[in-house]
């Protein structure tokens, strides 16, 4: 007979699966909605059978799993829904929070906010703004939280003492966050190319700041490795953590399809901005699962230029090569800062250079009826100074 155990009682192995695999397994079970096998536990609620659709649900952040003991094999149908799948995205109504940790996730979904002059009747525009998290005021803290969280489960619950991570500043600032919190130390690498503002933030923030004369922060990954191996501090290392993808997947990307369910929005594009590729890799693995017929833009710096944040998918993303994505979109900086400058004249908004280039994407791939989502990364607060180096040459 069919049981249903909370995951925190089922025991997965924690050898670990290829990402392929994992992958095929995620997608089916968001395509169909449902898990249609249960997995077999012995008396101490160790998996004998499906290991592998245990390790993905619980990715996925179902709350329950079903179950059966040795000897039964049953076939079956049972909703995400009924599994507790949507339980992980529960916001406090009247914000009364008991710790910044608690303002980050118990604050989520962040808004979703229809832009007002791209809209009429034929064509409604979104902008999901990843500026209204606490730390880094980016979506890189629900990384910086989550690889942390993971890092410290992973430990037995042992918080390491120091922290070193290359950074082009939001995932930065959201390690020192939770490192502050949790009475650690990060020792953060930037390239040269980040602004004073985001190493004074990140200074401001406890960081110990090494810039390097590097300009791209994937180029660090292997400097700083080495640095963890000399002084044994811990690499959580966005480009290449699992944890990064996953912590999309579970909250982002549910939490947008709440969101679109609420607003009845029938997506027709998502476009957002490609760094480490973590979020649109999961948004795109999501909706494409879940969604007929949506298309998925991933937003780089046009060749040879600059945007903090994003990057060339030819210097190298892991998970982006593992999802469908409909089209890459080039961007010149210029065209990033002009979409900033009019966000904020006619929205009334402020939002970072990559959210600016997000925009700026849309104005090349939108344009036909229907809805589109652009992610906007982060708040602009921390760009005010190559705003003003702009402004200045008028
Ligand atoms: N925009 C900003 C401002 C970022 O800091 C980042 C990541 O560093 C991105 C976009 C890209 O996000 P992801 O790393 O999930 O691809």
């Amino acid at each position: 007979m069919v049981e249903f155990k909370h995951v925190d009682e089922v025991v997965c192995d924690s050898k670990s699966i290829p990402f392929e695999e994992l992958i095929a397994i995620v997608k089916d079970v968001l395509s169909t909605d449902a898990v249609k096998k249960p997995v077999v536990i012995d008396d101490e609620g160790k998996v004998i059978s499906g290991q592998e659709l245990c390790i993905a649900l619980k990715i996925l952040g179902v709350r329950y799993l079903p179950v059966v003991r040795k000897g039964f094999q049953e076939a079956l149908s049972i909703s995400l829904k009924d599994l507790g799948f949507f339980d992980d995205i529960s916001p406090t109504p009247l914000k009364v929070f008991r710790s910044s940790e608690e303002l980050l996730i118990k604050n989520w979904p962040t808004p979703l906010l229809q832009l007002k002059s791209e809209s009429d009747n034929r064509r409604r525009v979104w902008a999901k703004l990843e500026g209204f998290n606490p730390f880094s005021m980016s979506v890189k803290d629900r990384i910086g939280w989550y690889m942390f969280r993971k890092a410290v489960e992973r430990y037995g619950g042992r918080v390491p003492t120091l922290l070193v991570e290359a950074t082009s500043t939001n995932t930065g600032l959201a390690l020192a966050a939770m490192c502050g919190l949790h009475g650690s130390k990060l020792r953060a690498y930037i390239p040269s190319t980040i602004s004073k503002t985001g190493e004074l933030l990140l200074k401001l923030f406890g960081a110990e700041v090494v810039r390097s004369d590097k300009p791209l922060t994937v180029d660090l990954i292997g400097d700083v490795e080495e640095v963890a191996r000399k002084l044994g501090a811990l690499h959580l290392n966005q480009f290449y953590n699992d944890a990064n993808f996953e912590v999309h997947l579970r909250y982002t990307a549910k939490e947008l399809e709440l969101q679109v369910r609420e607003a009845g929005i029938k997506p027709k594009a998502i476009i957002g901005g490609l760094g480490t590729s973590g979020h649109m890799s999961a948004i795109a693995l999501y909706f494409k699962s879940r969604f007929n017929g949506v298309k998925i833009y991933g937003v780089v710096p046009k060749e040879g230029t600059t945007i903090q944040g994003i990057r060339r998918v030819e210097s190298g993303m892991k998970w982006v090569h593992n999802v469908e994505i409909d089209g890459i979109v080039d961007v010149h900086p210029e065209e990033a800062i002009n979409s900033v400058i009019e966000l904020a004249r006619k929205e009334g908004i402020l939002v970072g250079l990559s959210s600016g280039a997000v925009h700026a994407a849309y104005r090349k791939v939108g344009g036909g009826e229907g809805d589109y989502i652009l992610i906007f990364p982060d708040h602009g607060f921390k760009y005010v100074e190559q705003l003003g180096k702009y402004f200045e040459r008028g």
